[in-house]
């Protein structure tokens, strides 16, 4: 029972996130809803759909935009924690997240989906290949001053 299947997400040119303790998918930047949110370890994106991850037990969280059940996520390969779903929104207006996804940037590594690079490895902190690994850092200044969700 111990086998793991993991989903291998096709290249399509989009921005693919994946664990950074593992590599293993994650999801597209194509399914991403909103990238204003904040956890406690700072930046999060909403998602509309993540693979590879294991949900954890259900838990009643009151978050800046109200009370929400949620549980947390877990990568599938490693156990690392990813973030959290959204099960339940109590206030109406934030029933849109209701079954998407929240996944902490910190945990998370963003490159291409080129064929050509997939077997490009995490570790980029010490060695500057020239196969450019594309990362986002382009998207990761969005003011946010906005009031979205955060643990508390
Ligand atoms: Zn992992």
């Amino acid at each position: 029972m111990g086998r793991l299947l993991l989903v291998s997400l096709p290249a399509t040119g989009a921005i693919i996130y994946r664990c950074k303790h593992c590599d293993t998918h994650l999801a597209y930047d194509t399914d991403i809803i909103a990238r204003t949110f904040r956890c406690k370890n700072g930046k999060a994106y909403l998602f509309n759909r993540i693979v590879n991850v294991n949900v954890g037990s259900k838990d009643d969280r009151m978050m800046t935009t109200g009370l929400h059940t949620v549980c947390d996520i877990f990568c599938v390969a490693c156990g690392a924690i990813l973030g959290w779903k959204y099960l339940v929104a109590f206030d109406k207006s934030q029933r849109y997240k209701e079954g998407k996804f929240i996944l902490d940037r910190s945990t998370a590594l963003a490159a291409r989906g080129d064929a050509a690079h997939a077997h490009a490895h995490a570790d980029h902190a010490h060695h500057h290949h020239h196969h450019a690994r594309v990362t986002s850092s382009a998207d990761d200044d969005d003011p946010s001053d906005d009031e979205d969700d955060q643990h508390m």
